[in-house]
């Protein structure tokens, strides 16, 4: 037991919060599991974690229980309030929920440094929270570290190097301004609903700098771009980029026939670098 509350099966059946697909509802009721993605964030005693999608607050309560400093948990569904009252309750001043879409919010105005970010992310928006809070205009943003649950497929495009069929816009962004890895992974039976996917955690550690310089938006107007028409040669894939673009990628050091895989981070930035120019 992590805390007094009661199980979470219990809390879901006592607020009739049938899961709803349209949301990406898939519960984790284990809160052994919660408190163990909690841990993949390292120490919080000192932190604000920023929470998406607490739901009825199986992983809020890990985080609570594994002595986060305060949670802000930013849920699109009403229907789950009340469930995360009742948390809020049980650790008094150091929880508070928002009701909004966080793809509409600015938590800023709520956090106090140092904040660190952690969610089983609703899967249809999963992807384009991440490039957002990886592609402010400036560096290092207001967050230390993302602790983030993807289906499998996107973690790995997450941690992908270049060669494969995984690597593109995903990995770019990441491993451009962050240290990242896959910390768990998670079979579909972990949540409830089952989902039809497996799921892993990823753990991104901001760095201090970007590996290599480059505007941020710059660098996703190309990587778009590039891996939009992942198969052909980036002299065609990249026209509508520049109408030099052949200069470009020659400048930046990258040979117009090759294809947006086989370049590494530090060519994608040379070419955003020469394009802004
Ligand atoms: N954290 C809970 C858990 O681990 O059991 C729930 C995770 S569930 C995969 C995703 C949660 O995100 C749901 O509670 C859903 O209502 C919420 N959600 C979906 N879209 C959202 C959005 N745009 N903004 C905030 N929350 C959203």
């Amino acid at each position: 037991m992590i805390d007094c509350l009661p199980p979470l099966r219990d809390v879901i059946a006592a607020h009739d919060l049938q899961p709803k697909k349209s949301l990406g509802q898939n519960f984790l009721l284990d809160l052994n599991l919660t408190a163990k993605i909690a841990r993949q964030a390292g120490d919080l005693s000192g932190c604000d974690v920023l929470e998406i999608g607490p739901g009825p607050g199986g992983l809020t309560r890990g985080l609570l229980a594994e002595g986060a400093r305060r949670v802000l948990a930013v849920e699109k569904d009403a229907r789950c309030l009340p469930a995360l009252e009742e948390v809020a309750a049980a650790y008094p001043d150091r929880l508070q929920v928002i009701n909004a879409d966080a793809l509409d919010l600015d938590v800023l105005a709520h956090l106090t440094p140092p904040v660190r970010v952690v969610a089983n992310l609703p899967y249809n928006v999963g992807t384009e929270l991440l490039v957002r809070w990886l592609t402010p205009k400036e560096w290092p943003p207001y967050w230390d570290s993302l602790t983030l649950m993807f289906q499998k497929e996107v973690a790995q495009r997450i941690v992908a190097q270049p060669g494969g069929k995984a690597y593109g816009r995903l990995a770019i962004l990441s491993q451009w301004r962050c240290d990242a890895r896959i910390v768990m992974q998670l079979p579909p039976e972990a949540f409830t609903p089952p989902p039809k996917v497996h799921s892993a955690v990823v753990h991104l550690q901001r760095l201090e700098q970007p590996r290599f310089e480059a505007d941020a938006a710059a660098l996703s107007r190309v990587v778009a771009a590039a891996f939009n028409q992942r198969r052909k040669m980036l002299r065609s894939s990249l026209k509508g980029i520049s109408k030099d673009i052949e200069a470009h990628l020659v400048a930046a050091g990258i040979k117009p026939t090759e294809r947006a895989e086989q370049v590494p981070i530090e060519g994608f930035c040379a070419l955003a670098r020469e394009v802004a120019k």
